[in-house]
């Protein structure tokens, strides 16, 4: 059985005061919820600060970007060292407004994958198709398009080491949620392409989040889905009590594989 995870990406959100003061909220409830991994990515900025204020017990820690190479010139990036250094666990890769907004492309994600994995790192990666290309009947292609670009050149291990998360872009902070019918459709394709590129027990093994305007009162239907192994959440991360209410759903959500 998959254990869920429910990631909280606070984006581009909160100042110091209000990520520390969140995180300390988080902590101080996700104690209740033993059977759910849970971790928050906060600006790069404050990961030292959130980090302080989780400790290392119940709350993982994850960055929402990272550059491929170790160290060297490269004005205004971070390694992956540098985020395990600041005590993350996690790395968010290829997230859409990273591929949309700032141009980012699967070869980018699948060189931050490997630098991710061979430092000890867990990449969550994002695949998920716009509202056109839904429309026009391409949701498969994108998303298999996705997946062999930002995954390429991975082992049966390595693929078994990491976390993917769909979420389409026309979910994503829009209010407009897929129903758990057509979130569960694509992760079966997730599912049916990890067996195909790797094997049934790296399949078996990967969790696939989902995220797109996941709310505490949609959480329950989407986590219930056989292949929704957790969510990748953005808005409603920005509220304990809303981010906890999803954890909650996911602790009454498992069902054996
Ligand atoms: C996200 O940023 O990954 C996300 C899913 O955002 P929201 O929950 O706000 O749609």
């Amino acid at each position: 059985m998959r254990r869920p995870f429910i990631a909280g990406n606070w984006k581009m959100n909160l100042d110091r005061a209000a990520a520390v003061d969140l995180a300390t909220a988080i902590v101080a409830r996700a104690g209740e919820f033993a059977a759910v991994d849970v971790a928050v990515c906060p600006p790069s900025v404050y990961l030292e600060a959130v980090a302080g204020a989780i400790g290392k017990v119940t709350v993982g820690l994850g960055a929402q970007n990272m550059y491929h190479e170790a160290k060297g010139a490269f004005t205004g990036e971070l390694s992956a060292g540098m985020l395990l250094d600041l005590g993350c666990q996690f790395v968010i890769l290829g997230h859409s407004e990273r591929r949309h907004i700032l141009g980012e492309t699967d070869e980018d994600v699948n060189r931050k994958v490997h630098a991710a994995l061979a430092a000890g790192l867990t990449p969550i990666v994002c695949v998920g198709e716009t509202l056109d290309e839904r429309e026009a009947g391409d949701t498969t292609t994108v998303i298999s398009r996705q997946f062999d670009g930002s995954l390429a050149g991975l082992s049966d291990e390595q693929a078994a080491g990491i976390v993917i998360a769909y979420e389409p872009v026309w979910a994503i902070g829009t209010g407009k949620v897929a129903t758990p019918d057509q979130a569960e459709e694509v992760h079966l394709d997730l599912r049916k392409m990890l067996t195909g590129r790797y094997n049934e027990a790296t399949a078996e093994a990967v969790r696939i989040q989902y995220g797109g305007s996941v709310k505490p009162d949609n959480a329950s239907e989407l986590l219930a889905q056989a292949n929704v192994d957790g969510a990748l959440v953005g808005g409603a991360s920005l509220k304990a009590d809303d981010f906890l209410a999803i954890v909650a759903a996911a602790a009454g959500s498992q069902t054996p594989v």
